[in-house]
């Protein structure tokens, strides 16, 4: 059972996910470095965060792969309804609770070729 807090957080992590994903789209158009950072839009659930995180493209992905993990600066992570699964220096990889899931999974973006709807339910084993 979400409250409306949780459900705020989880849903102002998925609209980041969203600008982020144009920006991903967007500089994978011009050329880029392997290894270069991106400054890609804090995914934390805080409302009045604005701040940037700088990931490699790489790493960015790596995180997109899960619908429930968000990059976050450090210190941003919010206990209580999600965990830290990575502390790096620039970012924190945090991966929301079951209970959002349904709500970052809803939003997530259109070119999943090959990722059959349903597959992020829980109860899927994990694939790490
Ligand atoms: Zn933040």
């Amino acid at each position: 059972m979400l409250d409306a807090r949780k459900r705020r957080i989880a849903e102002n992590e998925a609209r980041f996910r969203e600008i982020n994903d144009r920006l991903d789209h967007d500089v994978r158009t011009v050329a880029t470095e392997p290894g270069e950072m991106v400054d890609f839009v804090c995914e934390c659930g805080k409302l009045d965060c604005a701040l940037t995180v700088s990931l490699t493209l790489d790493e960015y992905r790596h995180v997109r792969d899960d619908d429930r993990l968000f990059a976050v600066l450090p210190g941003h992570e919010i206990g209580d309804a999600e965990d830290v699964i990575s502390r790096g220096e620039r970012f924190f990889v945090v991966r929301k609770h079951a209970e959002a899931a349904p709500i970052v999974s809803a939003q997530g973006p259109t070119d999943r070729s090959g990722d059959s709807p349903g597959a992020n339910l829980p109860g899927r084993a994990p694939s790490d």
